[in-house]
């Protein structure tokens, strides 16, 4: 989506004071009488915490619908510890999706897989776009919701700086071979049949991938996000995919937390997964 300029006297800066910026909101949690936390993926502030006072109460213009995956500018003024709410204007609520109970839980997959690979306050436009394009998919092809979710994994993670091997094998970058195929977490790609074998303690535990689903991957790792295969993905193959989907993010997201949590030393910090919410 085009990168728009601040709509309230141009997003003033004021030595970054105050900004201005699309958003949408992760999660939200229940502050004290009336107040409201809002974890929001902005699109060039990253991941910010803010809290919008009054807006439980009923004379609030807003507060309602600030709602997770509500999408919107906001005017945040910057505090010590937690942003401030100055002012909303709601672009789009996903009302449809949050209403939704199965397209809900898909776009609450999405929203936690961004959540687990950015750090606040690190600005990351392409997910923030990847997010949006993923909630308004859901949106008008909730039939393809499964697919949506798996293929917006595989995204998510390329821009993470994570490609999954899925055209040649992760280990020694031969042909993938035809066939049921295997798949290394631990590597994060599809292993060749000779790679496959014991001697190569490196390729860690396989998954097996039946071969529709290998070709799907394949297919992921050539097409843009939104687009949809010639030949419709059968059901289970689609269910198949998006299980190795979840196991691969499981796996990489639990490793990249490790990793944070030695890099910052910060004991009992470093993104564990949101709790709440
Ligand atoms: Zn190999």
């Amino acid at each position: 989506m085009p990168r728009r300029e601040g709509v309230h006297g141009g997003g003033k800066r004021r030595g970054e004071r105050e900004y201005s910026d699309l958003g949408i909101i992760l999660r939200s949690y229940k502050l004290g009488e009336s107040d409201k936390i809002l974890r929001v993926l902005t699109r060039e502030h990253g991941k910010r915490s803010a809290v919008a006072k009054g807006v439980r109460k009923t004379t609030s213009r807003f507060g309602a619908r600030l709602e997770p995956l509500t999408m919107a500018r906001m005017m945040l003024h910057v505090g010590r510890s937690m942003d401030t709410v100055k002012q909303v204007e709601i672009e789009t609520s996903f009302r449809e999706v949050r209403e939704d109970l199965d397209l809900f839980f898909h776009a609450s997959a999405m929203v936690e897989m961004v959540d687990g690979v950015t750090q606040e306050h690190e600005p990351h436009p392409e997910l923030f776009d990847l997010l949006l394009r993923g909630l308004e998919l859901l949106k008008e092809f909730p039939v393809r919701a499964l697919f949506i979710t798996s293929f917006f994994g595989f995204k998510v993670m390329a821009a993470a700086g994570y490609d999954l091997r899925v055209d040649s094998c992760a280990n020694c970058g031969g042909a993938p071979g035809g066939g049921d195929a295997s798949f290394s977490l631990h590597l994060g790609g599809l292993v060749c049949d000779s790679c496959k074998g014991g001697r190569y303690r490196e390729v860690g535990r396989l998954i097996t991938v039946r071969a529709p689903s290998a070709g799907l991957l394949s297919w992921m790792s050539l097409h843009g996000f939104g687009e949809w295969p010639e030949e419709p993905p059968a059901l289970a193959t689609q269910r198949e995919l998006g299980m190795l989907m979840d196991r691969v993010l499981e796996h990489w997201m639990e490793r990249e937390f490790k990793s944070r949590r030695v890099m910052r030393e910060m004991p009992g910090g470093g993104g564990g997964r949101a709790k709440g919410g």
